[in-house]
């Protein structure tokens, strides 16, 4: 961005590129792709809401009964290990020293842990080693994020005294975006609930990894604050309940989807590619199309490799 687009004429957009970028892709704009960001960003499907409404728990129950109904299993808390493997058998270590054998393994872990050090939480050994693939997922880029979901007693928001404030109705209101130090905001619209979901992406989530839970909710209570011309002690006595999730210092997820970096898709297409018909790998990061980093991402690529097993 510095290079291409210098100086004060291109500040704006600079900043703007930069904060979307983090705060939507929740990538570090000095390493992401320009290119794939522009991808993305012009398929964008402006004003449409694909929010499931009884979330995407639905959606999960709903593979879970299929799987189950195919005659699968689907076993819970049990964090894998290890992976010990030859051509067309691999036994699949956990945690508390449980193991499963198959013909072939799909890895659906989060990128995020798989670019973990050996040794960390949750991150996965393979035996033998995968230094090509190893070196193909440290390639790819993995982002960070904290959500804040704050419930309030009324949606204040609405009220005259926001109204007068903003020259205007914030009945329809669904993004904030500011400057605050958790900068990203939004209202359930078009429902009128009382719930804020606050979202604090890329490096600047990285940064708050270890924050406490009590001073996300400080920062988040003061951001507010800001943003609607209100005292911060008048905000809490307000906030009803709260959660703090932070995606980025949980080990088995460590942070939040891929952004491409440049010249990525040769790792992706390696990794794309089965380890001797046996060791396949999928998950959101490998997606090809242009909504990267959700859960149709996802989706698509676990049918993919769902559908090349079948097909061996
Ligand atoms: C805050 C946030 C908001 C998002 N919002 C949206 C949205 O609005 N719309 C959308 O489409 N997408 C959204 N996404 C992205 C979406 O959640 C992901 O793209 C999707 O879940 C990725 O699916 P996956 O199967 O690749 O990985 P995951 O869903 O991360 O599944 C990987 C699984 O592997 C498990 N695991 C990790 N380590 C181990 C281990 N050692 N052994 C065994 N299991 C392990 C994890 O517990 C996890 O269950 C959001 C993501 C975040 C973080």
């Amino acid at each position: 961005m510095e290079l291409e687009f210098p100086g004060n004429t291109y500040a704006e957009l600079r900043n703007s590129v930069e904060k979307f970028a983090s705060g939507y892709d929740t990538a570090d704009p000095l390493n992401a792709s320009a290119f794939a960001l522009r991808k993305e960003w012009q398929s964008e499907d402006d004003g449409t809401q694909y929010r499931i409404k009884d979330g995407y728990g639905a959606l999960i129950a709903y593979l879970e009964e299929e799987c189950k109904a195919a005659g699968g299993a689907i076993v819970f808390n049990s964090a894998v290990r290890l992976i010990k493997w030859q051509q067309g058998k691999v036994q699949a270590i956990t945690d508390d020293g449980t193991m499963y054998e198959a013909e072939q393994v799909i890895i659906a872990m989060p990128l995020g842990v798989l670019k973990a050090a050996e040794g960390e939480k949750g991150a996965v050994t393979f035996d033998p080693s995968l230094p090509e693939q190893s070196k193909a997922l440290q390639a790819m880029g993995f982002g960070a994020i904290i959500k804040i979901l704050m419930e309030f007693d009324d949606i204040f928001w609405e009220d005259q005294y926001t109204e007068q404030l903003a020259g205007k109705s914030l009945k329809t209101m669904g993004f904030i975006l500011s400057d605050q130090p958790i900068p990203t905001w939004w209202t359930q619209a078009p429902e009128h609930s009382t719930v804020l979901t606050g979202w604090l992406g890329g490096p600047a989530a990285l940064e708050k990894k270890d924050t406490t839970e009590e001073d996300i909710l400080r920062l988040s209570l003061q951001s507010l604050a800001k943003i609607f011309s209100r005292d911060p002690l008048w905000l809490k006595d307000k906030l009803v309940a709260f959660a703090v999730v932070n995606w980025t210092n949980k080990p088995y997820t460590r942070g939040s989807y891929a952004y491409d970096t440049v010249n990525i898709s040769a790792s992706r297409q390696l990794l794309n590619q089965s380890v001797h018909n046996t060791i396949f790998f999928a998950g959101e990061y490998l997606y090809e199309g242009t909504a990267m980093g959700t859960v149709e991402a996802a989706l698509t690529s676990g049918k993919g490799v769902a559908e090349q097993i079948i097909d061996l």
